[in-house]
C-alpha cells in the first residue's frame, strides 16, 4: 500500500455500494489473501481500497428449509468447520478443507474466492454442480445470478466494478440427493491441475437432475451438460456411469498446460468425472 492509497472501512451494505458508485476506481478488500499477492508482485496497486471485513450481516452462515445462505466475508475455514453446511450440503465444507493452506483458509473468504473466479479455485465448480445463487448488490439494485452463469472467463466473472457480491446462496442437499467433489494437485491442498464437482438427484430409481462440472483445464468451469443429460432417466449403473465421465472428458475442452499434457488432464477428468458420480451416486441412495 502506497502513501496515497486511500483507506475506507464501511459498515453497511449500502455504504459499500455508494462507495463504490462514487469513489474513482475503488477496489473491494475481503480476506486479502489473493489481492495482497497481486500487489506485493506489483502486478496491481489500487489508489482506493474498500474493506468489508467490517460490514455488518456479511460474516453469517445462516440455514432455512431449502438453503445455506454463506454472506461474503465468511473464511474458508469457518465454511470448513461449520454444523450447518456439514449437514446440509457437506461437500462445501469438504472443497473448503481443501484450500491451500490453515492460514489461507483463516484469512481468505468465500465471497473474494468466488469474485477473483480463478479457473483452480475450489469452489466454483462445486457451486456450480450445487446450482448455487450468487448475490450482489448495488445502489439500486440486488441482482441474483447462477452459478453457471458467474464465472465468465480467465480470473473474469459477471460482477460489475459497481457490484459488491454480498453473499452465496446453496440448495440444501436433501433426500435422494448427492453430490461429489475431486481435486487432483501435485500436493495436498495445493491448486487444482483437474478438480471436478458432480451432482445427481433420484426420483425412486431414477435419475432426474445430473450435473458434471470440471474445473482448472479451461478459463471458467465448464458443465459437460450432454454428457450429464445422458445420466437422466437412468438408473446410474456402473456402466451408464463410466459411459457419462467418459463422455465428459471428450466434451469440454481440455486446454494446454506447461506441465502436463491435455491427454493426462483429459484422462483425469474421465477418472474424477466417474469418482464424483460415484459419491453423489452413493450419498442419494443412503
Ligand atoms: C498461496 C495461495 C494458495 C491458494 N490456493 C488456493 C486453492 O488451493 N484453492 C482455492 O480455491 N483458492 C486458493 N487460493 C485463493 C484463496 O482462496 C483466496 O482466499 C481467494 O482467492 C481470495 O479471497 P480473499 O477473501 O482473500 O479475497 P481478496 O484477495 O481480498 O480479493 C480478491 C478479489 O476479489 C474482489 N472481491 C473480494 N470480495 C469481494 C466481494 N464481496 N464482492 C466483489 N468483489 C470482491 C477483490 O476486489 C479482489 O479483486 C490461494 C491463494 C494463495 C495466496
Amino acid at each position: 500500500m502506497s502513501a496515497q492509497t486511500e483507506y475506507y472501512r464501511p459498515e453497511t451494505v449500502d455504504s459499500v455500494c455508494q462507495m463504490l458508485d462514487e469513489l474513482t476506481d475503488p477496489t473491494i478488500v475481503a480476506g486479502m489473501q489473493s489481492l495482497g499477492l497481486l500487489m506485493k508482485e506489483g502486478i496491481v496497486s489500487p489508489d482506493t481500497l474498500v474493506d468489508i471485513n467490517g460490514v455488518e450481516g456479511l460474516g453469517e452462515i445462516e440455514r432455512d428449509d431449502d438453503h445455506v445462505t454463506l454472506g461474503a466475508v465468511v473464511n474458508h475455514s469457518d465454511v470448513e468447520r461449520s454444523d450447518v453446511v456439514h449437514d446440509a450440503v457437506p461437500v462445501l465444507a469438504e472443497a473448503a478443507g481443501e484450500i491451500a493452506d490453515l492460514q489461507i483458509r483463516n484469512a481468505g473468504t468465500i465471497g473474494g474466492a468466488t469474485a477473483y473466479a480463478d479457473p483452480t479455485g475450489d469452489y466454483p465448480p462445486v457451486l456450480m454442480a450445487l446450482a448455487a445463487t450468487i448475490v450482489s448488490r448495488t445502489t439500486d439494485d440486488e441482482i441474483e445470478r447462477d452459478a453457471g452463469e458467474f464465472f465468465t472467463g480467465f480470473y473474469e466473472c459477471a460482477l460489475g466494478p459497481t457490484e459488491l457480491l454480498t453473499e452465496i446462496r446453496v440448495p440444501r442437499v436433501g433426500d435422494g440427493e448427492g453430490v461429489g467433489y475431486e481435486k487432483l494437485a501435485y500436493r495436498e491442498n495445493d491448486r487444482a491441475v483437474v478438480n471436478v464437482a458432480s451432482y445427481l438427484s433420484f426420483d425412486g430409481d431414477e435419475c432426474e437432475t445430473a450435473r458434471i462440472v470440471v474445473g482448472s483445464v479451461s478459463d471458467r468451469p465448464i458443465a459437460a451438460s450432454d454428457a450429464a443429460a445422458e445420466l437422466v432417466g437412468t438408473e446410474v449403473t456402473d456402466e451408464e456411469l463410466e459411459a457419462a465421465a467418459a463422455a465428459a472428458a471428450e466434451e469440454v475442452p481440455v486446454d494446454p498446460d506447461p506441465s502436463v499434457s491435455a491427454e493426462y488432464r483429459q484422462s483425469m477428468v474421465r477418472n474424477l468425472a466417474e469418482k464424483t458420480l460415484r459419491t453423489a451416486r452413493e450419498e442419494a441412495r443412503t
